[in-house]
């Protein structure tokens, strides 16, 4: 049996978070939420980071620092993880979904800036896969028309755009530690701000709108409400979890590097004959093996892959189905087709990828996938 996933544990877990329970702290913002804030910002230069309980809160998070409200709109993919939109929906804000290239799942970069109005707010691209989408193009239509950009770099843990890390862009950034990430907290995620504008409120908004972090760090001698917030903050217990992957970021990176390489070098052949498509990474984009992934001609053949594929007991799944489709957004949608997101939706698989993948298991979904062509041609 090949799972889908499969999360991966350094060793050091366990014994970091014994060390953070017999500290006697284990709520938020201790030794190993400071030690890999610390890591963060030393390793990639981003400005301010702050762990959250997960990337949909650091999204939260995000809409509430934009002050977000009724009225406003947001330009973001159809083709994404819901939590990229509901963020700002639960701030009463519209959405203005936006189509995906033809020749990847992020955002077509071409057809933003004619979706910007007097109402436009920000813009949320997501890099799907950890490859990055054209930042220069995106940060060019934002800066000129004075609005935000929020990556979504949740699944972008160690990618770069023309040598700059993904989450470094944007003005905020929100990363995902989910144990169906790169690198995981089993829940977790992070808020990344580049705008040092936005440090201070972050820090309250995320201590339920006190100014608990400053009093803690001795700079007032009481604290209280002042804004609004909520509690985004994870426990020492998560953090300690992270802190020991972080130390193993670069062993779990060249491992899922080769298990993508070794996919990629395996069914290429198969791509050039147009039996599906293999992951388009543009020369600006770096690749961090986050997903592997083939894009099937018709949604048919893909019901098809994936049922051989689970007859021998190997695991793979498709991806987000459109957003302006979904039972949720499909009444309030009145925009144009989005034919891109709708083709991936319908025909994208994600191969099994995880750490402890073996090379054998990989050839062995790829032998697979050859008799499924092999067999229809
Ligand atoms: C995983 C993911 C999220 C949500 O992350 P959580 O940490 O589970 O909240 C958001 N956006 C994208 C693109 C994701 O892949």
């Amino acid at each position: 049996m090949i799972p889908f996933n499969k999360p991966f544990l350094t060793g050091k877990e366990t014994a970091y978070i014994k060390q953070a329970v017999e500290s006697g702290k284990i709520s938020g913002d201790g030794i190993f939420t400071k030690r890999c804030h610390e890591f963060f910002e030393s390793k990639y230069g981003f400005k301010k980071v702050l762990l959250t309980s997960s990337c949909t809160d650091a999204l939260e998070m995000a809409a509430l620092l934009l002050r977000t409200e009724p009225g406003d709109e947001i330009i973001a993919p159809s083709y994404t993880f819901v939590s990229t939109v509901n963020a700002f929906v639960l701030r009463g804000a519209k959405i203005i979904f936006t189509d995906s290239s033809p020749e990847s799942p992020n955002i077509d970069v071409t057809k933003i800036e004619e979706l910007i109005t007097p109402k436009t707010k920000a813009i949320i691209p997501v890099h799907y896969a950890g490859i990055a989408c054209d930042m220069d193009v995106i940060m060019d239509i934002a800066n000129r028309h004075k609005i935000y950009v929020v990556e979504d770099a949740a699944q972008s843990i160690d990618a770069y755009y023309k040598g700059r890390p993904l989450g470094s862009i944007g003005q905020l950034s929100a990363f995902s530690f989910h144990e169906t990430k790169n690198i995981i907290s089993g829940e977790g995620g992070m808020l990344v701000m580049n705008d040092p504008s936005f440090i201070q409120r972050a820090e309250i908004i995320r201590e339920k709108g006190t100014n608990r972090s400053a009093f803690f760090r001795g700079e007032i001698d009481k604290y209280g409400w002042v804004d609004i917030g909520s509690s985004f903050l994870p426990s020492e217990i998560i953090a300690a979890f992270l802190f020991a992957q972080l130390e193993n970021m670069n062993k779990i990176q060249a491992k899922r590097k080769f298990s993508w390489e070794t996919y990629h070098d395996a069914l290429k052949p198969l791509a050039a004959k147009g039996y599906f498509k293999t992951p388009f990474i543009p020369a600006y984009a770096t690749n961090n093996a986050h997903i592997y992934y083939i894009v099937c001609n018709t949604p048919d053949e893909r019901q098809r892959l994936i049922a051989e594929l689970k007859k021998e007991e190997i695991y793979s799944v498709f991806h987000y189905l459109s957003l302006h489709k979904s039972e949720f957004y499909k009444d309030k949608y009145s925009g144009p087709e989005l034919p891109n997101s709708d083709h991936f939706s319908e025909c994208l698989i994600r191969l099994p990828m995880f750490y402890d993948l073996s090379e054998k298991e990989i050839m062995q979904v790829v032998k697979v996938i050859k008799k499924f062509y092999n067999g229809n041609s």
